[in-house]
C-alpha cells in the first residue's frame, strides 16, 4: 500500500521558490516581532537595528504588511514554533508589558472606532491563561492596595503619575491620590519614589488581600472524589489506577492543616464512608433511596485529612477489591452528585467525578443519542446541545456553593458528553476524557490517566475565585468563553481556578478612542490559596491605538484570532448549526483577505494576497474545518467531536493551536547544528514542516505533536541506524508501540527533544509509535491537513476556493 493520498499541486506549485521567501533568521531577528510603525503622536519609535533600519530605507513596508500571493508561496512556515507578535508599543512601555502567554489580544493595535474595526473583518478579542504556572511572580504583602476610586482597576505600570502625590488612572481617567503608605518602595527601601513600587513595575503582580476582600473567612482545601462502581467501571480497571494515584500523592495535595476529603462511590445506590477519627477501618453506609438523597452521618463523611490519613490510606488500598465482582450496571450519576453538592455546600471546595457510562438511573438519567450510521455524515450534526438541563442547574446551584466539579470520563460508549460536559462548564470545573478506556487493551491511555492524576492531584488551586477584566473606557467586553459562570457583566464566578484553564473575551468599541494612544487591559483573579490566604492575581495588557486599517492589519495576531473564531465557532454549532459554524469561519478568512485586498493594498496584482502577518490565516481556517470538532464527512464519534469544542473552549492558546495545527518535524536526521541548551542537555532543534504526505518519506521518521497525543511516525524503509539505535530493534516490522530508552546517541537525541516538547505543557501528551498497520495511522494521516481527503479540500484548493470568493 502506499503512503495516501499525494495532493495534487498544479504544475510549478510544488517547486515554487517564493521570490520574497523569508530567509531563515533567529527567531529574535524575525521582522514580524519588530516595532515597524509609530504611534500617534507616541514618544518615537523603538530603537531600530542598523540593518533593519536600512531595509525600512529600502521598502516603507514593515515585515509584517509584505504582500504574499498564498498561490505562489509555499513555504509559509517558520522554521520554529511562531512567536506572539509584539505591540507596537515603546521600549519603555513595552518592557513591562504583560506576556503574551498570560494575555493576548487578537489585534495587537487597536482601531480608533468600532467603524474602523469592521472594516478591518477581523475578531477583537482577548485571550488569558491568567493561573498560569509562573516560574518568577512578585508578590505584595500591604494594608494598602491602591486602585482607583471609581472603576477599581489596580494600580499598574501603565497609569501616569501627574506628581508624586496624584495619579492618573489609565482605565477612566480619573487622578487619584497616591496614599501615603505608597510613597515608600520596600523594595529600594526608599521614601518618595511611588512609580518605582513593584506595582508600578509589574504587568503581573499577586496580592496578599487584607480582610477587606473576604466575605467570611477563607475555607479550607476541601476535596471529594465521587467514583463509578459499577460493573463497567470495574472491567475498565481505572480504579486500581487511581487509588494508587491519589495514595502516591496524598502528602502532595494542595493543603494545610485543615485540608479534609471524602470519598462517595455510587452504582444503582450511592455509597457514603465513614472515615472517622478513633474507628478501627472506614466505615460503608449505603443509601439506596436514590430519590431523596440524605447524607446518612454528615460530620465524617468528610473529615480532617491529617488526622485521618490512615483511614484514608485504608479506604484507598481496599476500595479496588470492594466491588471486584459487582454486577451492578446501573448508574445514578444525578443522585451521585446531588448527595455530593450536599456535603461539599457547607464549606465549598473541588468534586471530582469519575465516570465509565451513561447514566441510566434516577435523575439526570440519559439516553443514547448517537446513531453511529451518522458519523460520517456530510450533513449537520445533531445532538451536539445538552439533552438536559439537570447538569448545568446542578453546576450552577454548586457555582452558588463555591464547589467546582471535574469530570473524568472513561469510557468506551457513547455518554452524551454535550449533557455532561455542563457539569463542569459551568461550575469552572474541567473534564478529561478517556475513550475505550481499559486496563489491559489501551496502555497508552492508562499511562495518559495516570499522568493526568498526578498533574491533577497536585497542581496548584485556587477556591472561592471571582475574576473581572476591565478595559479602558470606550472599550466593551460581551462575551465569554470557557468554564465559568457569569455572575453579573464582568465578574465571572470560578469556584476553583487551576493553572490549566485558558479563557477569552470578545470585545466591542463603544466609543471612539479619538486621541487616545493607548489602551489596557486588566484582569484581577481573586482567591483563596490552598494555604487559606486570600489572594489577588493583576494581569494588566497595554496596546496603542491605531486608525488606518493597515497598521490594524500589521497588527494582527493570527494565532490569537484563530482561537478566538474557535470559540466563537463552537458557540455557533450549538446554537445555531455546525454547517453555519464552518461557514462562518471560512468567510473570517475571506472577508478579512477581501477588506485587506480593498482597503490596504495600494499596487492590485493577481494572486490571493495576504500581508505576511495573516499568512497563515488561511491554513489555520482550514485546519479548522478539518479538526474533529468541526469536521464533516470523516467518521467523528459524537463524544470525541463535543470533547474537542469543549477543549478549544478552555484550554489556553498555546495547546489549542496544537490541537488545530499540530507540528511535524523530522527525527532521524537529528543533530546538534542549532541545538539549544537547558541546563547541560543538549536539545536537538529540527525544523517544522508542512502537514503533507509529500513532506513525509519512507526513509525517515517524522515526530508529529498534536498538544495531547504525539504521533511518531515510522517509514517503511526507515534508516537501520534509527532502527537500532533509537528503537531498538533490527527490522520495520519489529518496531514496538513505545519508545525505549537506550544509551546511545540518537536515542538520547531523540529523547531530549520529545522531553523538551512534552515539559512545555502541564499535561503528559501520550506518544504513539506509528507503522503500516498501526490503528492509529488514520488519526495521523488525518492531521496531514495539506492533502485533499474524500470529503475535504486540500490546502491549495481551498486557496482556490477563498480566490473565487473574493474576486467575485
Ligand atoms: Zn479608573
Amino acid at each position: 500500500r502506499h503512503l495516501g493520498h499525494y495532493p495534487s499541486l498544479p504544475p510549478g506549485y510544488q517547486n515554487t521558490s517564493a521570490p520574497h521567501a523569508t530567509p531563515p533568521m533567529h527567531p529574535a531577528m524575525q521582522a514580524a516581532t519588530q516595532p515597524y510603525t509609530q504611534p500617534p503622536g507616541g514618544p518615537g519609535p523603538a530603537q531600530l537595528s542598523p540593518s533593519l533600519a536600512a531595509m525600512s530605507l529600502q521598502s516603507s513596508t514593515p515585515e509584517a504588511l509584505r504582500v504574499v500571493n498564498l498561490l505562489q508561496e509555499r513555504n509559509l512556515l517558520p522554521p520554529t514554533p511562531i512567536p506572539a507578535p509584539t505591540p507596537c508599543l515603546t521600549q519603555d512601555l513595552q518592557k513591562l508589558n504583560c506576556s503574551p502567554e498570560v494575555f493576548r489580544c487578537t489585534l495587537t493595535s487597536i482601531p480608533q472606532t468600532q467603524s474602523l474595526l469592521n472594516k478591518a473583518k477581523m475578531p477583537l478579542g482577548l485571550l488569558l491563561h491568567p493561573f498560569k504556572d509562573l516560574s518568577q511572580l512578585p508578590v505584595v504583602t500591604s494594608s494598602t492596595i491602591v486602585r482607583c476610586r471609581s472603576c477599581r482597576t489596580y494600580i499598574n505600570p501603565f497609569v501616569s503619575f501627574l506628581d508624586q502625590r496624584r495619579w492618573k488612572c489609565n482605565l477612566c481617567y480619573r487622578v487619584n491620590d497616591v496614599p501615603e503608605e505608597f510613597m515608600y518602595n520596600p523594595v529600594s527601601r526608599s521614601y518618595g519614589e511611588p512609580h518605582k513600587r513593584p506595582e508600578v513595575q509589574n504587568a503581573t503582580i499577586e496580592f496578599i488581600a487584607p480582610s477587606e476582600y473576604m466575605l467570611r473567612p477563607p475555607q479550607p482545601a476541601v476535596y471529594l472524589f465521587v467514583l463509578d462502581v459499577s460493573h463497567n467501571a470495574v472491567e475498565t480497571g481505572y480504579l486500581n489506577v487511581f487509588c494508587q494515584s491519589l495514595l502516591d500523592n496524598i502528602n502532595s495535595l494542595p493543603g494545610d492543616s485543615r485540608t479534609k476529603v471524602g470519598f462517595i462511590t455510587f452504582d444503582s445506590t450511592i455509597h457514603f464512608y465513614n472515615l472517622q477519627e478513633g474507628l478501627s477501618q472506614p466505615q460503608m453506609l449505603i443509601v439506596s433511596d436514590i430519590e431523596d438523597i440524605f447524607l446518612p452521618t454528615p460530620d465524617s463523611l468528610l473529615v480532617n485529612l491529617n488526622e485521618c490519613k490512615e483511614l484514608v490510606q485504608d479506604l484507598l488500598k481496599s476500595l479496588p477489591n470492594l466491588f471486584e465482582k459487582t454486577m451492578e450496571t446501573q448508574s445514578a450519576l444525578g443522585s451521585a452528585l446531588q448527595a455530593a453538592f450536599k456535603l461539599l455546600s457547607p464549606t465549598g471546595g473541588r468534586m471530582s467525578v469519575f465516570q465509565t457510562q451513561l447514566p441510566n438511573l434516577g435523575v439526570g438519567a440519559l439516553q443514547s443519542r448517537e446513531d453511529p450510521n451518522q458519523r460520517a455524515s456530510a450533513k449537520d450534526i445533531q445532538h451536539l446541545a445538552p439533552a438536559t438541563d439537570f447538569y448545568k442547574k446542578l453546576a450552577l446551584d454548586c457555582s452558588g456553593q463555591q464547589v467546582a466539579v471535574d469530570l473524568f470520563l472513561l469510557s468506551a460508549q457513547y455518554c452524551d458528553l454535550a449533557s455532561l460536559g455542563c457539569i463542569s462548564r459551568y461550575s469552572a470545573g474541567s473534564v478529561y476524557y478517556y475513550p475505550s478506556y481499559h486496563h489491559q487493551h489501551n496502555p497508552a491511555q492508562v499511562e495518559r490517566f495516570q499522568k493526568d492524576l498526578k498533574r491533577y492531584l497536585t497542581r496548584k488551586i485556587g477556591f472561592e475565585a471571582v475574576m473581572r477584566i476591565r478595559c479602558t473606557k470606550g472599550l466593551s467586553i460581551h462575551t465569554f468563553h470557557g468554564n465559568f459562570f457569569v455572575r453579573s457583566t464582568d465578574l465571572l464566578s470560578l469556584p476553583n481556578v487551576n493553572p490549566d484553564a485558558g479563557f477569552a473575551v470578545q470585545m466591542s468599541i463603544e466609543e471612539n478612542l479619538d486621541d487616545m494612544q493607548i489602551v489596557s487591559f486588566q484582569a484581577a483573579l481573586l482567591y483563596t490559596s490552598s494555604k487559606g490566604e486570600r489572594r489577588i492575581r493583576v494581569h494588566t495588557l497595554c496596546l496603542p491605538v491605531v486608525n488606518s486599517l493597515s497598521d490594524i492589519f500589521a497588527g494582527a495576531d493570527v494565532q490569537a484570532i484563530t482561537g478566538l473564531l474557535a470559540c466563537m465557532a463552537v458557540d455557533r454549532s450549538v446554537t445555531a448549526s455546525l454547517s453555519d459554524a464552518r461557514d462562518a469561519m471560512t468567510n473570517a478568512a475571506i472577508d478579512s483577505l477581501m477588506s485587506y485586498r480593498q482597503s490596504v493594498l495600494t499596487v492590485q496584482q493577481p494572486g490571493l494576497l495576504a500581508p505576511a502577518c495573516l499568512r497563515l490565516f488561511p491554513l489555520y481556517i482550514l485546519a479548522l474545518l478539518k479538526q474533529k470538532g468541526f469536521r464533516t464527512g470523516t467518521s467523528t464519534r459524537l463524544d470525541d467531536r463535543v470533547f474537542a469544542m469543549l477543549q478549544l473552549k478552555y484550554q489556553p492558546l498555546a495547546y489549542a493551536i496544537l490541537m488545530v495545527h499540530p507540528a511535524l518535524y523530522r527525527v532521524d536526521d537529528l543533530t546538534d547544528e542549532g541545538a539549544l541548551n537547558i541546563n547541560e542537555r543538549t536539545i536537538p532543534q529540527p525544523r517544522l514542516l508542512q502537514l503533507s504526505v509529500e513532506k513525509l518519506s519512507r526513509e525517515g521518521a517524522f515526530l508529529m505533536d498534536a498538544g495531547t497525543v504525539m504521533y511518531l511516525w515510522i517509514g517503511r524503509n526507515c534508516h537501520p541506524n534509527f532502527l537500532t539505535q533509537v528503537l531498538g530493534v533490527p527490522s520495520y516490522a519489529a518496531v514496538p508501540d513505545n519508545l525505549v530508552e537506550l544509551d546511545t546517541a540518537e536515542s538520547q537525541r531523540t529523547r531530549a527533544f520529545i522531553g523538551w516538547l512534552r515539559d512545555q505543557r502541564p499535561f503528559f501528551p501520550s506518544l504513539h509509535i506509528i507503522r503500516d498497520e498501526s490503528q492509529l495511522k488514520a488519526s495521523f494521516m488525518q492531521n496531514m491537513i495539506e492533502d485533499r481527503t474524500e470529503s475535504a479540500l486540500s490546502y491549495y484548493e481551498f486557496l482556490l476556493h477563498l480566490q473565487q470568493q473574493i474576486s467575485k
